[in-house]
């Protein structure tokens, strides 16, 4: 099997799930507990923080709790943040680009919860217009939320300058989707407020998610329980799932320099490849994150072409997995102005730290048959 839906999830480090195991037999204590063994367990988890927030150079600026995921990361941020500003600030500011873990958290607010949303318009290379953010801009945003890597068409998006205007704004508070970022590219968090982040999709578990948090006063919890992890995420806490999420972590920022060049050249050799293929359309700009390759086949359904994929072994994806089975027009590619039969033609492959040389070549031998198989419906 070719594995080319990285994006989607990656697969799971053997070191990751060695110390998983490892610490579960042997470390199996509960943090929260009053004995020696529980002391030791809780020491644990406060230097598995520590050692995040280091190996992302931070400073210790955020406080960090181990969630299930991004989904979850992102719910309690928003969710967190919206309900302790909205006496003072009601206004949140969003991209229709977000993952659906942001977008519906952004719509239930809005719809259920009384919120003024508002969305920032993206330009036709898909990122964000800066402009049209700073003319939305109020002393009643109480939140703005960007994701850093778009995980459909992989653009990258000017969180730097969000930063940048935010400053003036200091009821704002700043929360970034980092999932697809983490690990593909070198990634800024000055000015960030909230950042997730998805073990999985670094080659570390399923269920293995962060939230790091600078003002975490700022939160309202949406858990409650014991009050344990600041008594934002009540519930046992998860001392496995921590420390292996700290060597998944390590290993995907030491490796981001190295992941990234390589991860470039493939694209390239792809985006190349393509060029030769009439009918055929690259919709990831230029100089997104590398891992990320949007392709449109204008007069084929995405469904076809990933089946037809998936007969020669090689596992593509249409638009995302998220939104792949809903069977509407995705919504990213529907925002950068692309025509419905480029939106229903489109597949996404997308690479990961394990990808080699020679599953690109592979994939450009199957490309040329499936090529051959769908060429007379494209338009
Ligand atoms: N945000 C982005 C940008 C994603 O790509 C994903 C996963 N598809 C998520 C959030 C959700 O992550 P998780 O699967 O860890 O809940």
């Amino acid at each position: 099997m070719i594995y080319l839906d990285n994006a989607a999830t990656t697969k799971a480090d053997e070191s990751v799930v060695d110390s998983f195991v490892k610490v579960n037999q042997t470390l199996y204590f509960n943090p929260n507990s009053p004995h020696q063994a529980g002391l030791q367990a809780e020491k644990l988890l406060v230097q598995a923080k520590e050692e995040i927030n280091r190996t992302l150079d931070l400073a210790h600026q955020y406080e960090i709790i181990f969630t299930s995921g991004a989904t979850e990361s992102n719910n309690m941020a928003l969710k967190g943040i919206a309900y302790r500003k909205k006496e003072t600030a009601n206004e949140i500011i969003t991209s229709v680009l977000e993952h659906p873990s942001v977008l519906e958290v952004m719509r239930y607010l809005e719809e259920k919860q009384g919120f003024e949303l508002k969305y920032i318009n993206v330009k036709e290379d898909g990122t964000i217009d800066i402009d049209h953010l700073k003319s939305l801009m109020s002393d009643k945003v109480g939140l703005v939320t960007c994701m850093y890597v778009n995980n459909v068409m992989g653009q990258i998006q000017p969180i730097q300058d969000i930063a940048d205007i935010l400053k003036d704004y200091p009821r704002a508070h700043f929360h970034v989707d980092g999932v697809q970022a983490l690990g593909k590219i070198p990634m800024n968090f000055n000015g960030i407020d909230s950042l997730s982040l998805s073990g999985h999709k670094f080659n570390g578990l399923k269920g293995q998610g962060l939230l790091l948090i600078k003002n975490i006063q700022n939160i309202e919890p949406v858990i409650h329980g014991g009050g344990q992890e600041y008594g934002l995420r009540s519930g046992t806490v998860n001392l496995p799932m921590a420390i292996s999420m700290v060597k998944a972590i390590k290993q995907a920022v030491q490796g981001t320099e190295e992941t990234n060049r390589k991860l470039k050249l493939f694209n390239q050799a792809i985006v190349t490849f393509l060029k030769d293929f009439k009918g055929v359309y690259i919709n990831s700009p230029e100089n997104g994150a590398p891992h990320i390759i949007n392709i449109g086949f204008p007069g084929v359904k995405g469904e076809v072409l990933v089946n037809a994929f998936s007969k020669h072994g090689v596992m593509v994806s249409t638009t995302s997995a998220c939104s792949s089975k809903r069977g509407k027009l995705n919504e990213v590619l529907l925002a950068m102005g692309l025509s419905d039969s480029r939106i229903e033609g489109s597949i996404r492959i997308s690479l990961g730290a394990q990808t080699s040389e020679a599953d690109i070549q592979t994939f450009k031998d199957i490309f040329k048959m499936v090529y051959e198989e769908v060429k007379e419906l494209l338009k």
